[in-house]
């Protein structure tokens, strides 16, 4: 995500997660939970996850967020990572 629009997230907003723990996984759907103002980029709080028992929060780096309105026009190694472990898993 550029830094424009991270240091613009607010509590609440919608986002993207890759999780770094398991590249290979799709994008994890999740909502900001906390936003700390930094010098740079912010350091924003995501609880990603969904159902009991699942949910976490997790501080991803800006790079491996995507916002939830669709942010194609982004060019993102781990996605791009992701489809290409995809068409050769088909
Ligand atoms: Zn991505």
């Amino acid at each position: 995500m550029i830094r424009r629009s991270w240091n613009a997230l607010d509590v609440g907003d919608h986002v993207l997660v890759h999780d770094e723990t398991a590249p290979s996984q799709p994008l994890l759907p999740g909502r900001v939970t906390a936003v700390e103002s930094a010098t740079g980029s912010n350091i924003v709080s995501v609880r990603v996850g969904s159902g009991r028992g699942s949910a976490r929060v997790v501080q991803p780096r800006r790079l491996a967020v995507h916002l939830d309105s669709g942010e194609s026009a982004e060019r993102c190694w781990r996605c791009e990572a992701f489809y290409a472990d995809e068409r050769r898993a088909r």
